[in-house]
């Protein structure tokens, strides 16, 4: 059982001696002292569903025993030295990692962040189109540096500052919300009018997630990334995926989200589940537009550390042992379907959404004007973590349930996830 400072002393500490920008679930929140794979276990040794996997970050498993082990002999042969020298774990990485993905993306460089590796790769964008705008969608997240701060279209993530200039946010293809419903060639067209009217004619790139995360699991209309990646590459652009929350087997029909709309990116950005919690990210591209950072001296020194890439190829391994994706694609659609069932008992589930395991639950006051109910997402919320279960919220109106867990959930756990939301709607 846990032993260290209690909730309240804990609670104290971090109120005194860390940034109040830190926010947390919950008025009394939650201590989380042990994971388990799909579980979480509190102070006082109670175990929790984790249905959001420390936001989609978690995706083989709290302490996967595969990635504990190579991070811990890691650790005790070489911790660090950087790139200056020759270390097999990072070589092999990127040999593994890349043979993962299609076509001609064959180059890796690793940072540490989600932010990092979109500001790469909005760098290498710029450096190879040598155009300066880069296009990307509302509600998109992308993250909190100053450069990627710009992209993220959010009032909630944007601070007074300046950030991320050249920026142009496009209609975001929401089948749900969006004007022309479920057909991305509409959505497109204003990318076409976008660059026509607000860039020189010339873009340096396209940004988007396959599958909004933070926006609320929010995917892309049918037929969208063809006929924009079209559009952008006509431009002088290339087209950015960011893989953060989507990629490694998450949508369960793919490895990657892009593939489910049968595109290839000429650039793909990856953090979170690629390192189980570890921090490590990657910016996957082409040889030729790897080549434009050759130029001048680009250098990261965490990046690419020995023990990160050891956790890492234990991740991909962890993905191909334990049958992660096949798992993502089962116990996901077993989860809609459920999902899908409770929308027809609760009028206030507006609507059931995504793939895999990247679901996204919107609740609504009213099913016509599809005004959020906020308030009651949050009730919801609480009465899950009673139950024994934690999940995530997102949304611009924070409407909408994230249903993102560990990828080794199973369809009992799935099951258990589906009767106490039942329950925490009808106490609603
Ligand atoms: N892209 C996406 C899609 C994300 O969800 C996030 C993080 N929520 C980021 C980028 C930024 O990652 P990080 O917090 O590691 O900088």
């Amino acid at each position: 059982p846990y032993q260290g400072p209690s909730k309240e002393e804990v609670y104290a500490l971090r109120k005194q001696y860390l940034s109040p920008a830190l926010f947390h679930h919950f008025k009394d929140p939650i201590m989380i002292t042990e994971g388990k794979m799909q579980y979480l276990y509190d102070d006082k040794g109670r175990r929790y569903l984790d249905a959001f996997a420390g936001i989609v970050t978690v995706s083989v498993g709290h302490c996967h025993p595969g990635v504990v082990d190579a991070v811990k002999r890691q650790s005790e042969l070489l911790q660090h030295t950087t790139t200056i020298y020759l270390n097999p774990q990072i070589a092999l990485y990127a040999k593994e990692l890349t043979d993962r993905l299609p076509g001609n993306l064959k180059v890796a460089y690793f940072v540490n962040s989600g932010s990092e590796a979109n500001d790469m790769a909005m760098m290498m964008a710029r450096l190879y189109s040598g155009n300066y705008d880069i296009l990307a969608l509302r509600n998109c997240y992308h993250g909190m540096s100053e450069g990627t701060m710009g992209v993220t279209a959010h009032s909630t993530w944007k601070f007074n500052v300046p950030q991320g200039f050249g920026i142009r946010h496009t209609l975001n293809p929401n089948p749900y919300t969006g004007a022309f419903g479920n057909d991305g060639k509409r959505y497109a067209e204003d990318v076409k009018d976008v660059i026509s009217t607000s860039t020189p004619g010339g873009v340096a790139g396209f940004i988007a997630e396959t599958i909004q995360g933070v926006g609320g699991s929010v995917p892309l209309a049918d037929g969208y990334l063809p006929a924009v990646y079209d559009m952008v590459r006509e431009a002088g652009g290339v087209c950015i995926a960011d893989e953060v929350q989507t990629g490694f087997g998450r949508t369960g029909t793919n490895y990657w989200g892009f593939q489910n709309q049968g595109v290839v990116p000429d650039i793909v950005t990856m953090a979170k589940g690629i390192g189980n919690g570890l921090p490590l990210a990657a910016v996957v591209t082409t040889p030729e537009i790897a080549q434009t950072l050759a130029q001048r001296l680009h250098f990261n020194t965490y990046g690419g550390n020995p023990v990160c890439c050891a956790g890492g190829r234990a991740v991909l391994q962890a993905v191909d042992e334990d049958g992660i994706q096949a798992n993502a694609a089962k116990v996901g659609d077993l989860l809609l379907e459920r999902m899908r069932g409770l929308q027809e008992k609760h009028s206030i589930i507006g609507d059931v959404r995504g793939q895999g395991l990247m679901l996204g639950v919107e609740m609504v006051k009213d099913r016509a004007s599809k005004e959020p109910a906020a308030a009651e997402t949050g009730q919801v919320m609480q009465r899950l973590r009673e139950l024994g279960v934690l999940i995530g919220k997102g949304g611009l109106h924070g409407n909408v349930f994230r249903i993102k867990p560990p990828m080794c959930i199973t369809t009992d756990d799935a099951e258990f996830l589906t009767e106490a939301f039942d329950l925490a709607l009808s106490e609603l």
